[in-house]
């Protein structure tokens, strides 16, 4: 069988999607597409620009109307995308803790969907392509070729992300990054539109007892088999 053209690598938070992604786009040479980057900045751009989160209609003109550009890394500093908006590289900013807080009101608004999923599914829809997000397999790119649901225990996401932030030196509270994970979860997976679910012909892949290596390991013999 060839290998697939189209990857939808779908997951909760901190289930290890874009490291997997990531690495498997980069050994198959194709683009990888990190859709997350994209709610986070609409929302980090709302933010910055003193717009109310809870006022849709404000959040959904800025995702219709601002260009997001996601390119390839431009720096070896850990990042797997440049993320652009005005020309200001705003890569770093999207990850901090008060976009992380408010990246799931934002990303339940009908209209962001709308306008972040078109933008997604031109991208997608070229091929070689490793998307990886909450609903690739249902409603950005239900064509894919190859669909993986990559999920992990709560307390397993939470440790990993506590561990990561130790490891750049940071400090963090264990609890409270798993009741922020749990929180982002059930959000985004009961949300009326795109809700985080796998779709019915994606591959289930539980990760709790895996370590990075082998989830990429087993991602592979997917896309070989
Ligand atoms: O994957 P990441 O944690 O960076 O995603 C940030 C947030 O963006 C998620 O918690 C979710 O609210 C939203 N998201 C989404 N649909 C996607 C990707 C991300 O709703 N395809």
């Amino acid at each position: 069988m060839p290998i697939p053209n189209i990857i939808a690598i779908d997951g909760p938070a901190a289930s290890g999607k874009s490291t997997i992604g990531y690495q498997l786009a980069e050994s198959l040479a194709y683009l990888f597409f990190d859709t997350g980057l994209m709610y986070r900045a609409v929302t980090w751009l709302a933010l910055a620009r003193g717009i109310e989160i809870a006022d849709e209609t404000a959040v959904t003109a800025l995702a219709e109307e601002v260009p997001i550009e996601v390119t390839p890394p431009s720096q070896k500093d850990g990042r797997t995308c440049d993320v652009t908006v005005d020309d200001h590289d705003i890569t770093w900013e999207i990850r901090k803790p008060e976009v992380e807080a408010n990246v799931s009101v934002v990303s339940a608004y009908p209209g962001v969907r709308t306008a972040l999923t078109q933008q997604q599914r031109r991208i997608g829809l070229r091929g070689r392509v490793v998307m990886v997000g909450r609903d690739i397999g249902t409603i950005v790119l239900p064509e894919a070729d190859l669909k993986i649901y990559l999920d992990a225990s709560a307390e397993e996401r939470a440790r990993r992300r506590y561990t990561e932030i130790l490891g750049r030196g940071g400090s963090a509270d264990f609890n409270e990054i798993l009741s922020k994970v749990i929180a982002r979860d059930r959000i985004d997976s009961t949300r009326a539109i795109a809700p985080l679910k796998p779709a019915d012909d994606a591959i289930l892949l539980d990760s709790d007892h895996l370590n990075a290596e082998q989830v990429l390991q087993k991602v592979k013999e997917l896309c070989l088999n």
